[in-house]
């Protein structure tokens, strides 16, 4: 179900989760309609800071109710007044139990200086799409929505209630969707299984040669690193200061890494994409499934942060704060390490 679904994405010429190519022209309707779905979605802001998923879940809801989905089936629900989620139901005959196909509104902040195209507008440029929320997760939240109005226009009554929910506040917030809906309207989104972000297709040579199904998440954790010091006058320097303390300590941190660690997935992830990878990555990826593990594959491997993150836990520095005066030594440094664990690993273990 999720490798049929993944390839209706892709029949549709909407990536699902990277860059995919925009075909300007020659779209069929119904193609066209999920990429003005996806331009619309792209085009309303749904931070955290100052957007709306109430916005983009009314915009959304608008176009089922046009399409001929009833009142009652498509709802827009939430617990603030811009954090909307929108819940939709083709009905179906009944026979088997609901299965709920999920996407999130929400996208990560993003700043208009920091970008040089406006993040909030959708852009084909040299066969990509650019704007904030391409990959995550609009393009997901179009696709199901496209979808559900197709299967309506063609008639569709299948075994299943197809249960599309979109929510708010998957990438932080106070007001996450999925748990709001679980808590206070269980039933509108209760379903045999759920299919959400996460996998992800791959073409070659305008072939599509595999789809990715995700089987867990790493575990987020942060730690605070924290040096102490009493300080004093800078016009009069030792060698026990708290920012150096903790710039040997980050720049250890820097050097190091995780001990390699495969499971059945990632195993049988690499065996099977070494079938279709180019060289070097083709023979790493043989190269760390062999007994014993060739040191110099995981090294070719380990240059790809996305498969580095696949072998092993990582921890990286992501914030850092120091000092209290231009001319005082300083009496505390601080910096914040975020860990993505692998499953079955835990915070307190020591490498
Ligand atoms: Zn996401």
């Amino acid at each position: 179900m999720s490798a049929r679904s993944i390839a209706v994405a892709v029949a549709l010429g909407v990536g699902a989760l990277r860059p995919s190519p925009a075909p300007a022209q020659g779209l069929d309707p119904h193609q066209s309609l999920a990429h003005d779905i996806f331009e619309e979605l792209i085009e309303i802001n749904t931070t955290d800071s100052v957007g709306s998923t109430t916005q983009a879940a009314e915009a959304m809801a608008a176009r089922l109710r046009t399409a001929g989905f009833p009142e009652g089936d498509v709802k827009v629900l939430g617990p603030h007044e811009r954090k909307g989620n929108l819940v939709a139901r083709l009905r179906g005959t009944g026979a088997r139990r609901p299965v709920l196909l999920l996407a999130h509104l929400d996208v990560v902040e993003a700043r208009r200086e920091d970008w040089s195209v406006d993040p909030f507008k959708l852009l084909e440029k040299d066969g990509f799409y650019y704007g904030r929320g391409t990959t995550d997760d609009k393009a997901m939240a179009a696709i199901w929505i496209a979808n559900l109005i197709r299967y309506r226009q063609e008639g569709r009554e299948p075994e299943r209630d197809i249960v599309v929910a979109l929510t708010a506040d998957e990438e932080g917030g106070n007001f996450n969707g999925v748990q709001w809906l679980l808590a206070n309207h269980r039933d509108l989104i209760e379903a045999d299984y759920a299919l959400n972000e996460g996998g992800g297709g791959a073409i070659k040579n305008g072939k599509y040669v595999a789809n990715r199904v995700q089987a867990s998440e790493k575990v987020y954790q942060d730690f605070t690193l924290e040096v102490k010091n009493p300080g004093g006058h800078s016009s009069l320097p030792v060698r026990d200061n708290a920012i150096y303390h903790l710039a040997e300590g980050l720049a250890r941190l820097a050097a190091f890494d995780f001990p390699v660690k495969l499971n059945e997935v990632t195993r049988g992830y690499f065996e099977r994409m070494s079938a279709i990878e180019p060289e070097p990555t083709a023979s790493a990826m043989k190269g760390v499934l062999k007994r014993p593990r060739d040191p110099a594959a995981v090294e070719v491997l380990a240059r790809t942060p996305y498969y580095n993150a696949m072998m092993r836990t990582t921890c990286v520095a992501t914030m850092l704060q120091g000092g209290h005066a231009l001319n005082a030594l300083p009496q505390t440094a601080r910096a914040n390490v975020n860990c993505r664990m692998l499953p079955g690993d835990s915070p307190t273990a020591s490498a």
